[in-house]
């Protein structure tokens, strides 16, 4: 073998880098993601939220707005047609592998930033096997070789901490305009054909939850009863939807803590970021989140990707 042929060898070899920043639901991911784009202009990100890669609910799945991108390229975010099948983790794998090759062969990073661990765990292993679970089947075990470099930042906050803030991030969510935008799903999805099936969008936390709601009080009717009758029974229903979506969220959110503790256990490098006291600043508006954040996760954050970026 001559050394054109072993450079080139060694060169194919190589294996293609991804920075992944994971963690559990409404623990700064996607701030963090532009936080660090704008100190590292090659980053492109490409979207791990199973909900966030369909067409609509902005509010409801939290998809980052336009604005707050900076003009960042994201990609597989809000681009699936919800009117196709739901979109699988092996789909998944396939066509975020392809964006990963594209946007390292610009010589740009790419960088996924999501909380479905499914998603993340179908992307970055080596040998994936679509018919077996490694979260739910216990005898399935995580499996370490990946196909990419890989530098996993794992944004963390305490339970209790997170809890107080997503429980406030649905009022958030309501007051921008969840419900209406739930409203008009709720009416264009009753005309479709299998609205009964619960795939894709339709598992999306807030729209099971109000589906109840809307089946009583159907938007744009008129229900029958005296005013004071009406009022609170719709008041008591819309409450009991608004409970399901933070205890649902909740739940999520430790479920997604769970899966990353399996996948540290089974060997995968996480780097831990805290970012605690960031959000226990928010929840006692302190006024202090932005500066404890910018220490406390983003500084960290940018030491980290900073050493994999120039290795
Ligand atoms: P699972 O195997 O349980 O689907 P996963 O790791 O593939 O887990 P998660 O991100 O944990 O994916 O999502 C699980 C469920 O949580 C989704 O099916 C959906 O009901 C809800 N969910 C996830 N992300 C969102 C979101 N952005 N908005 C609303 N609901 C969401």
């Amino acid at each position: 073998m001559d050394s054109t042929t072993t450079v080139t060898t060694r060169r194919h070899r190589r294996k293609e880098k991804l920075l992944v920043i994971m963690g559990a639901t409404g623990t700064g991911k996607s701030r963090l993601s532009i936080d660090l784009a704008t100190r590292f202009p090659s980053m492109e990100i490409i979207n791990s939220d199973k909900m966030q890669v369909y067409k609509g609910l902005d509010i409801t799945t939290n998809k980052i707005p336009l604005h707050e991108r900076l003009g960042v390229p994201h990609h597989l975010l809000g681009n699936v047609d919800p009117a196709h099948s739901e979109l699988t983790p092996s789909e998944f794998r396939s066509v975020a592998g392809a964006i990963v090759s594209d946007i390292t062969s610009r010589r740009k990073l790419p960088v996924l930033v999501g909380g479905s661990n499914s998603f993340i765990h179908a992307l970055v292993v080596d040998r994936f096997d679509p018919n077996s679970d490694v979260f739910y089947d216990r005898s399935v075990s995580v499996s370490s070789e990946l196909r990419y470099n890989c530098c996993f930042l794992w944004v963390d906050v305490s339970m209790m901490v997170l809890s107080e803030y997503l429980s406030s991030r649905v009022d958030d969510m309501l007051d921008s305009g969840m419900l209406e935008e739930l409203a008009e799903f709720y009416n264009r999805d009753k005309a479709s054909e299998d609205s009964a099936k619960r795939t894709g969008l339709r598992k999306a936390i807030g729209v099971p939850e109000f589906d109840r709601y809307f089946k009583r009080y159907r938007p744009g009717c008129e229900e029958e009863g005296t005013e004071s009758e009406k009022d609170s029974l719709r008041t008591e229903a819309y409450e009991e939807a608004v409970r399901g979506i933070k205890e649902n969220t909740r739940q999520l959110a430790k479920r997604q803590m769970g899966k990353i503790l399996r996948l540290r256990r089974g060997g995968w490098d996480l780097r831990r970021v805290d970012a605690t006291e960031a959000f226990r600043a928010v929840v006692t508006s302190s006024g202090r989140w932005s500066e404890i954040w910018a220490k406390q996760v983003v500084e960290p954050s940018v030491k980290i990707v900073k050493r994999f970026w120039d290795e």
